[in-house]
């Protein structure tokens, strides 16, 4: 394996920030459980209440109060699914599989919404859909972790609010890339992971725009206002909070500069291999996501080959178990099965360098091709 290497799997998970580090090793330092009233559990207590804030603000200054710190997205996504506040679940067809799941409703009570070619939920689709709920509650992502695509949120709110519906968002991938304001958007409840935006692993937040009377998922002691019960992590939610506060702070600097990277990677992609498709090129996107296949190149073989020569690269789908699955959000979007399994996920994060770009495409104009006469020297053979 090359000894260099080179980061462009942000979307999976995101380096640890240096603010997220300092705050951990603060706390990792000190003992004290945050519900404890001796001075050590209130130190303790006042590190998750600043990384509430923190978090609070990443959302565009959601109270406090309204700020839940779970295990990570996926908890926040099981956490928020539950029956006791609606009738019946509508999620788009391109929603991370902790979504997919349903939480706590029952199969039948799942629907599942179409998207278009560009993997957007069709607003008329899902207008027509919530009549069949009386307290329809609807789960779609702000940005799709494979493609990047921009969801239309603060519509679609407007559409289930009309309904006398809630509105569930998955954040994961927008927050601390794009602005993000729940009020603005119309979301009822938002997901966020700590992971994705520099903080530590294990860590995120479900914020509640009003009371809802949720039911938790872990009961026990009455930790997180009796919604999440067992002793905080303190120093993954100080992580958390850390990162918070450096992505928002960082935010339009940071968003500028992947763009304008982002946008020669995939100027340089497409001088490189004319016929390359990127997915959803033509709507709104995270500054950080290209979503790539070469007809006759497959993902998983190029995966191996760029991490041979030093670059993390992902497919497109998730690939939990070490294996690359087929894609489910591209075949919602309509993409033939023969491409879907070519695409390729490169995303940028905010301390990516020019030079990373332009190593990254110098090894792509070299491996691609011998990847497109590999893949059809074995078609010969075979
Ligand atoms: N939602 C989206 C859109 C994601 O990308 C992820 C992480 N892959 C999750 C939820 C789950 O987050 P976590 O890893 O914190 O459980």
């Amino acid at each position: 394996m090359a000894s260099e290497r080179t980061y462009f799997d942000w979307n999976a998970t995101a380096p640890l920030r240096p603010e997220a580090r300092a705050a951990m090793l603060a706390a990792l330092d000190a003992s004290g459980n945050a519900s404890s009233v001796h001075g050590e559990g209130r130190t303790a207590r006042q590190r998750v209440e600043a990384a509430r804030r923190r978090v609070a603000a990443l959302v565009g200054g959601a109270k406090v109060n309204q700020v839940t710190f779970v295990s990570g997205a996926t908890e926040a996504n099981a956490l928020a699914l539950q029956p006791g506040i609606a009738d019946r679940l509508f999620v788009s067809a391109v929603e991370h599989p902790s979504v997919l799941a349903g939480g706590r409703f029952a199969q039948e009570q799942v629907e599942i919404l179409p998207v278009d070619g560009n993997g957007i939920v069709d607003l008329d689709a899902l207008a027509g859909a919530l009549v069949m709920a009386e307290r329809p509650l609807v789960s779609v992502m702000l940005a799709n972790n494979e493609t990047g695509v921009i969801q239309p949120i603060a519509e679609i709110g407007a559409i289930v609010h009309a309904a006398n519906g809630l509105l569930h968002v998955d954040a994961v991938q927008a927050a601390g890339r794009i602005p993000v304001d729940m009020r603005a958007l119309g979301a009822d409840l938002m997901s966020l992971s700590s992971h994705k935006i520099g903080g530590p692993q294990g860590a995120g937040a479900l914020i509640v725009d009003s009371d809802q009377n949720l039911k938790p998922l872990i009961r026990g002691g009455g930790q997180e206002r009796g919604l999440r019960a067992g002793t905080e992590n303190v120093a993954a939610i100080a992580g958390f909070g850390a990162a918070a506060e450096a992505a928002l702070a960082g935010l339009d600097a940071e968003a500028g500069r992947m763009a304008a990277l982002r946008e020669r990677l995939e100027g340089g992609l497409r001088a490189a291999t004319p016929d390359a498709i990127i997915f959803a090129h033509g709507v709104g996107r995270l500054p950080n996501t290209t979503l790539v296949a070469v007809p006759g190149v497959k993902a998983e073989t190029a995966l191996i080959a760029f991490d041979l020569n030093g670059f993390a690269l992902s497919s497109g789908a998730a690939c939990s178990s070490g294996k690359v699955a087929a894609s489910h959000v591209l075949a919602a979007m309509g993409v033939e099965p023969a491409l879907a399994r070519g695409a390729i996920r490169i995303s940028l994060g905010p301390t990516t360098t020019e030079t990373e770009v332009e190593s990254l495409l110098i090894a792509w104009k070299r491996l691609v091709p011998s990847l497109l006469k590999g893949q059809s020297d074995q078609h010969l053979a075979a």
